[in-house]
């Protein structure tokens, strides 16, 4: 008999794999042009050349023992350097190699925070609607997830009050998402810094430490000259978890970090711990290649403006067919109110080769999330898909 909660989990699945997978089936069906999967967050567009261009020089020049070997299990020095003075010249900060672990994208960094910090029974708080993978990473360290709203009425930005309400002798740490999956609210400093006055008033009250870990792979992702506050500028004991997975389109090549500052309680004790836990957790290190290739391209980002064309395209589509949904100020979700019945709509929509996923993957039902990573192209050609569901629905 295997593991009980593997046999759970491997029954119950992902609902945003699953839309994906379907995807795929109905493009097999009905031809790829008469799909519109706007399920996963898998960016369409290509990373900019100089990404190509260092990969092929690292590969071709580079010391094949660097380029191919183990580097440290925290990551190549020169590399964490070169991240640590990026940050320090962009948020004022005075980090060095010592605060940056080179992670297997977001996910292996949040695991390996989780790892750190939690014993059994520990309390993370998370802030509905969120990314569902949060369950599993929280749970395979014995930790067990708080789920606290956001504020509908605010906007989706986290309930202050309600946070510090959910905090019990339990509560080791608070995950936030800025800017958001699946809402695509980026949420203010101010808000942020009321936030971490509440933590810690709440965790002098209980004589502990409320860790905060944000978690950004969507921090270069802001429109509108909207500005995404540095975490740890605004909040006390903050550990980052960044990825170039969305920033550089890069998903399938795993490459991120962490930032563990000093300041923070026993600061010194986590990052040695998260170098034991990267190796530990069977990630060993960061991908050799990856590390090199983002130090060669640390100022350069995916080309916002394409995704702000998709942004104002789908969002005007959908509003002019009565959908309501707030206008996205960060990442590259659209956070969708159903019109009718949540499965119903996800249902229905699947019908017209309409590919959503449901609010309910986030904790949140009544709405359904867009990924417009997508080709501009196949966002004006499910308008009139749109259209129909709309008139479907009554709208
Ligand atoms: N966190 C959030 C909120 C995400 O949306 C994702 C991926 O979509 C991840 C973490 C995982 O990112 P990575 O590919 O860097 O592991």
């Amino acid at each position: 008999m295997i593991s009980e909660r593997m046999t759970r989990l491997a029954s119950g699945g992902s609902a945003i794999r699953a839309m994906f997978e379907e995807g795929k089936r109905l493009a097999a069906q009905y031809g790829p042009e008469n799909v519109y999967d706007f399920s996963i967050g898998n960016p369409y567009f290509a990373p900019p050349q100089a990404v190509s261009d260092a990969i092929v020089d690292i590969i071709t020049n580079g010391d094949p023992m660097s380029v191919h070997g183990y580097p440290a299990n925290a990551g190549f020095p020169s590399v964490r350097e070169t991240v640590a003075q990026s940050l320090n010249r962009r948020f004022g900060t005075s980090y060095d190699s010592g605060n940056i672990l080179m992670t297997v994208g977001a996910a292996g960094g949040l695991n390996v925070a989780l790892c750190c910090l939690l014993n059994p029974g520990d309390e993370v708080i998370c802030i509905s609607p969120y990314f569902f993978e949060y369950n599993n990473y929280v749970a395979n360290y014995g930790g067990r997830v708080v789920v606290v709203p956001a504020s509908e009425a605010g906007g989706f930005v986290p309930d202050v009050d309600a946070i510090a309400a959910a905090v019990t002798p339990r509560t080791k740490a608070i995950i936030l998402n800025n800017p958001n999956n699946p809402t695509g609210v980026v949420y203010p400093a101010g808000l942020l810094r009321r936030l971490s006055d509440a933590l810690l008033a709440k965790g002098e009250e209980y004589g502990t430490v409320i860790y905060v870990i944000s978690d950004e792979p969507y921090r270069e992702l802001a429109y509108d000259g909207v500005e995404v506050p540095w975490m740890p500028g605004c909040m006390a004991n903050c550990i980052v978890g960044y990825s170039w997975s969305k920033s550089l389109s890069l998903p399938g090549e795993r490459i991120g970090y962490l930032v563990i500052p000093d300041d923070i309680a026993e600061g010194q004790l986590i990052y040695d711990a998260a170098v034991v836990a990267n190796r530990m957790l069977g990630f060993v290190n960061a991908p050799s290649l990856m590390q090199l290739t983002v130090a060669r391209c640390i100022d350069c980002y995916t080309d916002i403006a394409l995704y702000d064309a998709n942004r104002k395209l789908l969002y005007n589509g959908l509003h002019e067919l009565g959908f309501e949904c707030a206008y996205p100020a960060g990442a590259f979700y659209m956070w969708v109110k159903t019109p009718i019945d949540e499965s119903e709509f996800v249902a229905r929509a699947k019908s017209y080769n309409i590919l959503l996923v449901p609010g309910s993957s986030f904790g949140t039902p009544g709405y359904v999330r867009l990924a417009y990573c997508v080709s501009g192209d196949m966002i004006k050609r499910s308008l009139g898909a749109f259209a129909r569901l709309a008139a479907d629905c009554g709208l």
